[in-house]
């Protein structure tokens, strides 16, 4: 990471001072450049999704560019919307976002959203024991894994998916643009029977965020099931700002998961 400047930056911080940083990170033997910008006074990880997702990015063309030359090209398609019915895991700063993101939607479109999570959260009460999940109650990993199981044989789609395609493409949460496979699509359909090959990642940026504020809140993951998303931030409020954009962009580099591929 190179010095930080500071300076003014009305466009994309609302006239608060920011502070800039150029940094080059090794990605799977590859050093790219980036650059941007925080606030240089109190900041959220909000603040900073615009570098995680530009890490995603990076990340999955540099994995893409060689597995297809390793004659493994992705398979995912648009139209292919099977794996929006997983239980997707986002991070409690996009569960905040996305609720923001909802309640800006115009009617009728709101309200149809709306009542879409409602539905996909009766059908997990409906189904029980078996697919609940609860993100405060310790659970072995053999456990999240069948229980994720469990979760996406009964098919509920995504409330934001539409005719097979998402439709906030460009709000996505990280573990969406983190998910590419390399094996026939018709695979991911019956996961349990048919293999499904994920495109390895040179970082783990969705997995980074599980580990943030630990120092100041304790150890334990802390996500949340994108299908609970608004009953979940109907009962949590955002962390309020409280340490600058340079010091939360030092945790998160000093954090960031790369996983041995
Ligand atoms: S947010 Fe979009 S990409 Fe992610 S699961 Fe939902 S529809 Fe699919």
């Amino acid at each position: 990471m190179t010095e930080p400047t500071e300076q003014r930056d009305a466009e994309s911080l609302e006239d608060s001072p920011v502070t800039s940083h150029s940094l080059e990170i090794k990605i799977a033997g590859e050093k790219v450049q980036f650059t941007l910008t925080v606030p240089s006074g109190p900041a959220t990880w909000e603040n900073i999704l615009p570098f995680m997702r530009a890490l995603v990015k990076v990340s999955s063309d540099i994995s893409q560019e060689y597995f297809t030359t390793q004659g493994k090209p992705i398979s995912c398609k648009a139209g292919c919307g099977i794996c929006c019915r997983q239980r997707v895991p986002i991070a409690e700063f996009e569960a905040h976002r996305l609720r923001r993101l909802v309640e800006s939607m115009p009617e009728p479109r709101r309200s149809e959203i709306i009542a879409r999570f409602q539905a996909a959260e009766d059908r997990v009460r409906e189904a029980g024991d078996t697919v609940l999940f609860d993100d405060r109650q310790p659970m072995s990993l053999k456990e999240m894994a069948e229980r994720a199981g469990n979760y996406f044989k009964l098919m509920i789609p995504c409330p934001f998916l539409e005719n097979e395609s998402c439709s906030i493409y460009d709000e996505r949460p990280l573990k969406c643009r983190e998910y590419l496979v390399t094996s026939p699509a018709v695979n991911c359909s019956d996961p349990e029977v048919l293999p499904v090959v994920g495109l390895p990642q040179p970082l783990a940026v969705y997995l980074t965020t599980l580990f943030l504020d630990e120092e100041s809140r304790g150890p334990g993951i802390r996500w949340v099931p994108l299908n609970q998303l608004m009953s979940w931030t109907d009962l949590h409020v955002p962390e309020p700002p409280s340490r600058t954009g340079s010091e939360l962009l030092l945790e998160f580099m000093s954090k960031l998961v790369r996983p041995s591929t």
